[in-house]
């Protein structure tokens, strides 16, 4: 019902400026950055072992606004979603394929076909040589059933739940090591490519940000492949990567503005955004405001609140020190939730 017709002119004219005052800082707010993006780093794998289906499902659930999918290829040249090259750290491939190592005792998906790669187990990740868990508190070692999917099984996955739920939440594949595939005869971006376009993943547009750690590639994407969607350079703590990516030359002023003519974003390690002292002090680079002034938007990689950053205090210092004082753009995170609330807390999502 419009009320405002029974009110006194006087009154609707406050009405009126009421609902300026109001709209008009949120409108301000709005101009000035989008709400920051929550990308649950490997699913939700503060809780669910890594990248398994399950992973994913429960982010989409807690609210992230992108999942991601690292992607590695198996012998048959189907991608698959895995942290590593090596299967050896989150499957049981010891156990069923002991002879399959190689001379550096490793096992690659690479010399396994798919319907191999189906017979294995994943578990919560491990330590490969003490057996180890990596995350104590997570979700136990060797319980449950979980297998290692496929990138198009992710992507039916998402495209479901999309649907189900009226959700519209995007992808964020990462090409891994695409210089070594190459070594061992496999193009992996020219098998990824049209796997997402023909999920409808193919502008800038579309809800998916494609990423990786080899400028070569992230050149080779935009240049040669013919990829027109987003796009976001990883960028290690280190100085140099293992391909001959120089990280510290891409941080500087010209080095960002070189890469913005290919790239939409960055993915720094947060220790390139900010680090702590003994006493706890934080001290920030000028990192984020020089991929700023390039228009690259800064996704730092990964909040874990069971393991913050040296001499870090607290999650909450750490997502403060990210989104209020260095004013990042999103952020990975292993716990959507943990990262979700305290953006709500600080009425910025
Ligand atoms: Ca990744």
């Amino acid at each position: 019902m419009n009320v405002s017709k029974f009110l006194p002119a006087g009154a609707r004219f406050v009405r009126a400026r009421l609902l300026v005052l109001l709209i008009l800082p949120a409108c301000a707010a709005l101009a000035q950055s989008a709400p920051p993006t929550v990308i649950a780093h490997r699913g939700a794998s503060g809780y669910v072992p890594e990248h398994t289906l399950e992973a994913k499902a429960y982010a989409h659930a807690l609210g992230a606004d992108f999942l991601e999918q690292d992607l590695v290829l198996t012998k048959d040249d189907v991608p698959v979603v895995l942290h590593d090259i090596h299967l050896d750290t989150v499957t049981d491939v010891a156990q069923k394929f002991p002879q399959r190592k190689r001379a550096d005792g490793r096992f690659y998906a690479l010399d396994f076909t798919l319907a191999e790669v189906k017979q294995l187990k994943v578990t919560e990740r491990f330590n490969a040589k003490t057996g180890e868990p990596v995350f104590p508190k997570r979700f136990p070692a060797h319980r449950s059933t979980f297998q290692i999917s496929t990138l198009e099984e992710e992507l039916q996955l998402i495209e479901g739940l999309n649907r189900s739920t009226g959700r519209k939440v995007g992808i964020y594949p990462e090409i891994k090591q695409p210089k070594w595939h190459r070594v061992q005869g496999h193009d992996i971006s020219r098998v990824v490519l049209p796997l997402l376009h023909k999920y409808g993943y193919a502008t800038k547009a579309d809800p998916c940000f494609l990423q990786c750690f080899e400028l070569a590639e992230v050149r080779r994407l935009r240049n040669e492949l013919g990829w027109r969607g987003r796009l976001v350079m990883l960028t290690e703590a280190k100085a140099v990567g293992a391909d001959g990516t120089d990280y510290a030359a891409l941080s500087t002023a010209a080095g960002l503005r070189d890469l913005a003519t290919v790239a939409d974003g960055i993915g720094p390690a947060i220790s390139r955004i900010v680090t702590w002292n003994a006493a706890g002090q934080p001290t920030f680079t000028d990192l984020v405001a020089l991929a700023h002034a390039e228009k690259l938007v800064v996704h730092p990689y990964t909040i874990r609140t069971d393991e913050l950053p040296k001499h870090c205090p607290s999650s909450d210092a750490l997502h403060s020190a990210l989104f209020k004082e260095s004013r990042i753009d999103g952020v990975f995170t292993d716990f959507t939730d943990v990262t979700l609330a305290w953006l709500r807390a600080a009425k910025v999502r």
